[in-house]
Order: structure tokens, then C-alpha cells, then sequence
């Protein structure tokens, strides 16, 4: 079977084109270092309105998922049994249920955190694993032991994404994982969550120092060609498409459940005049590009609004057209348990300042690149493949300013490209904490709801930009539970509230619970090989 234009892949930096998508997904990031593309983005069925609109979770995943893969690589059955794999593991049967959280403004917000991790990364990281799995199987089919081709996962993380990929790579057959953490720099809910799993797989490694060390010695060993070779590794961060992929689904889910909760039918006049706001708490941009997909592909969406915190390269972008690295201000001693109530007044191990909201704290947004080549090719160039590559050379330039003077400008015209499609607004600490109290206190009429930081980052941006005549629907990205220090700064002063109430069954007892940890003494790559030669 052929596969279609958009079940292709190329590079952003214009230097390749014609991958698979197994490519895509196992290789992570392209030779000439872009992030993969598909070489076009596939238009709905005609009847997608009502034809989609009463599927559940994964059915539309299927559907989605099926307009970029090619059934000649994922025969349909088989990619129907590793959406329903993925998902099985929620704790919600719609998977990323809608509430309505305010009346008076139109206000839902989208729970994405009812997975295993309660984040949102798993709805992407779930897939991912089970897909990894997939391929390797079928390579190693018929295969001797000593055949095998076998992967080896190495990722770092400040916290958050290391648990989940931990949790979607847990127990898959020819996969190991070792995911690096800055020791004692972690929450304890988070370290706990990652060494908690003691499946033989999994290793989590404790490093004597910053994140910034970890993912040094990540970046060293992909850059190290004999040990990359000997072990195979694979990439799990979240430039690989498929996670991106995967998140374009509950933008769909969304709208079909929005519709439903207003009793509309998919084609009814009313229904067809609805154009969805969607607001996303954003760090590296993998979210809110899944919507800016979605969107593309027809799916009615007045704008996408990027909410970030101090960390507001993004902001600053769509407010003046320039992409400009600033680090915090020396001199601030990271730490990345404490909450900082003032406005980003230390700086995070990695340059980034350190907020309430610790996923979103990022210098560079890595998935940015994907969007500014769509901005550059509608902007400057005609289109057709000529304009693609063109779109490569000019992302390719713009990359290599950021790289030697640590920013670059778009011209007006990318500038307007974008705001068409996208609005922004920073949000500070401490209106991330007001936005907490205000929504636990609840207004008359609505009931109270504990929202985690990120995803008051996303309300407050939410109620600033909204209007009681539009839709807006806010996306949450982590359960409360996840980010305790921050919560119980906002909400200790209200009398009646205590931690536990937030509390989940699953966390609790999780920090006395068996752990298994390798801990090395130096932010060495040496050190960190031996771990993995000992236990790959
Ligand atoms: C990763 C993460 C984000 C940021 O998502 P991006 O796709 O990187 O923009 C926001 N909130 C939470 C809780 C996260 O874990």
C-alpha cells in the first residue's frame, strides 16, 4: 500500500525528506538536527462532524493517528490494539474527561492528568512505549537472544517527564531505561514515583548535581558514536513526533464532548458556528503544537493562547517578533523543592528562572522550531515542495543565530503569520498562587476545585483572554497531588484545608514504599557508563 503525503516525514532543517514513520519515531531527531515534520498535514474526511462525533477516546485516536501512519507500516488492527493498550492504563473511561469550571465566562478545562504518572505526558508517553515495544518486536521476530535488536532508553529529567516515560516504558520486552536525576533536587512525590518501579527494566540513576549536569551526560552519550552504537539508544524527550502525535487526539475529544455537554448536534447550525479558544500552560511547545495541528487539519479554533510563566520567551516572541534567550540573574542558589513566592527570583540548574510551576521552567521552547517553519513557509515563501525546502534553509539560518548569538527576528510578515493562529500571556508567581485561592474559594454557585500550578498558569491566562460570547477551554496538566509545595502555599490560609484532602489513593504510602536507585557520586559520563555497561 502507498503511503500518503502526510505518513512521510522530513527534516525542519530542510536537509532530508521521505522517512517512515518508524523512522521518524526511532531516530527521535533528524541528521541535520531539525525534528521531523510530516511532508503535509492531512485534511479531515468530509464527515468527520458527524461521523466522529459520538466516538469514544480511542476510537478518535484511531482515526487521527490513521491520517499519518500508513497502514503498510501499522496494519489497522494493530494500531487499534496499541491505542487500547495505551489508554487502558486511566483511571478516567473517557481518558481526558471536559469540565465546565466557571459559568459566568464559558470557562472548561480539559483534565489531561488521569494517567499513571497524573500528568500529561502520559497520554503521549503511554503511546510512545507501546510503540517502541511494537517495532522492536517485530524486528526481532524469529530472532536468537544474541540477535536482538535492543534499545536503550537514557533521558534526564527535572522531575516530571522521567516518571512518566518510566511508567510507559516499565516491563517492555528488549527496551531498557535509565533515566538521570539531579539528586535531592527532585520533589519526594517525584522521586518516589520514579524508584518505585522495580520492574528489571527500569533504573533510575541519583547524580551528585544540577539537571543541567544530567543532561549534559545525556547529550555526551548520544554524541558518543561507539557507545551510542553498541547500546542503541533511544530518545524519549519531547521533540519525537509520535508524542506530538499522540497529544492532537483530546483537542479533537474535547470539542465532540463540548458539543455533547451543550446538547447540540455535531451539524446543527449552532454547532457548526462554535470556534474553540484553547489555552495551554507551555514549556517546551509539544502541548499547544498538538492544537496548532489539530487546527490545521480543520478543526474550528479561533486561537491558541500560550500561557507561560516567568519564563516567557514564547510571550516575548509573539509580542515583538524576536526569539531571545535571557538567563536569570546570577548569583541565586537553585533549589528545587522550595517554592518561591516572588516572581522567578532564582534561577532553576539550568539557566531557566525557577517558578511555582517547575515543568515550564525552560530557557528554549524545543518544539518551537516545528511551528516557525510552518510560520516561515506561509510567510515567505510560495508553497509547493520548493517552498519547503525554502522554509528549511531559512529555519536553518535562524537556528544558527540562536546558537552562535543566542537570539534572532522575524520579519513582520512570519510575526502576523503567527499571531494569526496565536495569542500569548505571562503569568507570574503570585498570580499562580491568587489563581489556586481563588478557584478553592469558588464563587457562588460553582463548586470549589484545587487546581496544580501549571494549570493556573493556563486558568489565569485563560480568564484575562476569555469572553462570555466564545468557548474557552483551559487544558490541565497536572493533578494537585503532583506539585504539594506549591498547593499548600496558596491554600494554607484558608481554615479546613489539609494536604490529604488533595491527596490521591495511589500516592499515599508511595514514599515508604521499597525504592531502588544507583547513585553516582560525580556528574562524570565515565561514572554513568559504568552504570549502564553493568545493567543494560
Ligand atoms: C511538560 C509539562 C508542561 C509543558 O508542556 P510542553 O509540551 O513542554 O509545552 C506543562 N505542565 C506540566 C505539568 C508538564 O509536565
Amino acid at each position: 500500500m502507498e503511503s500518503s503525503r502526510s505518513q512521510q516525514y522530513r527534516s525542519t532543517r530542510g536537509g532530508s525528506k521521505g522517512f517512515t514513520f518508524e523512522a521518524a519515531v526511532l531516530k527521535g531527531l533528524a541528521d541535520d538536527s531539525g525534528l521531523f515534520l510530516p511532508h503535509a498535514i492531512p485534511a479531515l474526511p468530509s464527515d468527520w462532524r458527524s461521523a466522529w462525533a459520538h466516538f469514544s477516546f480511542q476510537e478518535l485516536a484511531f482515526n487521527v493517528l490513521s491520517l499519518y501512519i500508513s497502514p503498510s507500516e501499522i496494519p489497522a488492527d494493530d494500531l487499534k490494539d496499541l491505542v487500547h493498550r495505551s489508554y487502558a492504563t486511566f483511571r478516567d473511561s473517557e481518558v481526558t474527561p471536559l469540565r465546565h469550571l466557571r459559568k459566568k465566562d464559558n470557562l472548561y478545562l480539559l483534565e489531561l492528568f488521569h494517567g499513571p504518572t497524573f500528568a500529561f505526558k502520559d497520554v503521549a508517553l503511554q503511546f510512545l512505549g507501546n510503540l517502541f515495544e511494537y517495532f522492536l518486536k517485530r524486528k526481532n521476530q524469529g530472532k536468537s537472544d544474541a540477535d536482538r535488536h535492543k534499545i536503550t532508553v537514557v533521558g534526564a529529567t527535572s522531575g516530571d517527564t522521567g516518571s512518566a516515560a518510566i511508567y510507559g516504558l516499565r516491563n517492555k520486552e528488549d527496551v531498557s531505561v535509565f533515566i538521570l536525576h539531579p539528586r535531592g533536587r527532585v520533589s519526594p512525590i517525584q522521586e518516589a514515583q520514579m524508584t518505585t518501579v522495580l520492574d528489571a527494566n527500569v533504573h533510575n540513576i541519583a547524580v551528585e548535581g544540577t539537571f543541567d549536569d544530567c543532561q549534559d551526560i545525556v547529550k555526551q552519550l548520544f554524541g558518543d558514536a561507539d557507545f551510542n552504537s553498541k547500546y542503541n539508544l533511544g530518545a524519549i524527550n519531547s521533540i519525537n513526533w509520535a508524542r506530538i502525535l499522540a497529544q492532537i487526539v483530546y483537542y479533537f475529544h474535547s470539542y465532540f464532548t463540548l458539543l455533547r455537554s451543550l446538547g447540540l448536534p455535531p451539524t446543527s447550525p449552532e454547532a457548526e458556528k462554535i470556534q474553540l479558544r484553547y489555552v495551554v500552560p507551555t514549556g517546551n511547545f509539544g502541548d499547544i503544537l498538538a492544537g496548532y495541528y489539530a487546527k490545521s487539519m480543520g478543526l474550528p479554533v479561533s486561537k491558541l493562547i500560550v500561557a507561560t510563566n516567568a519564563n516567557d520567551i514564547l510571550d516575548r516572541f509573539f509580542k515583538s517578533g524576536r526569539y531571545e534567550k535571557k538567563e536569570a540573574p546570577a548569583g541565586h542558589e537553585a533549589d528545587g523543592q522550595l517554592p518561591q513566592a516572588a516572581d522567578g527570583a532564582a534561577a532553576a540548574p539550568d539557566g531557566a528562572k525557577e517558578t511555582l510551576s517547575p515543568a515550564m521552567d525552560i530557557l528554549v521552547s524545543s518544539n518551537f522550531e516545528r511551528l516557525l517553519w510552518y510560520l516561515a513557509g506561509q510567510a515567505e515563501t510560495e508553497g509547493g515542495e520548493e517552498g519547503a525546502q525554502k522554509a528549511g534553509e531559512i529555519l536553518a539560518g535562524w537556528m544558527n543565530e540562536l546558537k552562535t548569538n543566542g537570539r534572532f527576528a522575524v520579519s513582520d510578515r512570519v510575526l502576523e503569520a503567527g499571531r494569526r493562529d496565536f495569542g500569548s500571556e505571562r503569568v507570574s508567581d503570585e498570580q499562580t498562587l491568587e489563581t489556586i485561592q481563588a478557584f478553592y474559594a469558588g464563587e457562588p454557585g460553582e463548586n470549589p476545585y484545587i487546581l496544580d500550578p501549571h494549570t493556573a498558569v493556563g486558568i489565569a491566562a485563560a480568564i484575562r483572554t476569555s469572553s462570555p460570547e466564545s468557548y474557552t477551554i483551559s487544558l490541565s496538566t497536572a493533578h494537585p497531588a503532583k506539585f504539594s509545595a506549591a498547593v499548600d502555599t496558596a491554600l494554607k490560609k484558608f481554615p479546613g484545608y489539609n494536604f490529604d484532602q488533595v491527596l490521591p489513593e495511589e500516592f499515599k504510602g508511595l514514599l515508604e514504599k521499597e525504592k531502588r536507585i544507583e547513585y553516582v557520586q560525580r556528574a562524570d559520563i565515565n561514572l554513568v557508563k559504568e552504570v549502564i555497561e553493568r545493567l543494560a
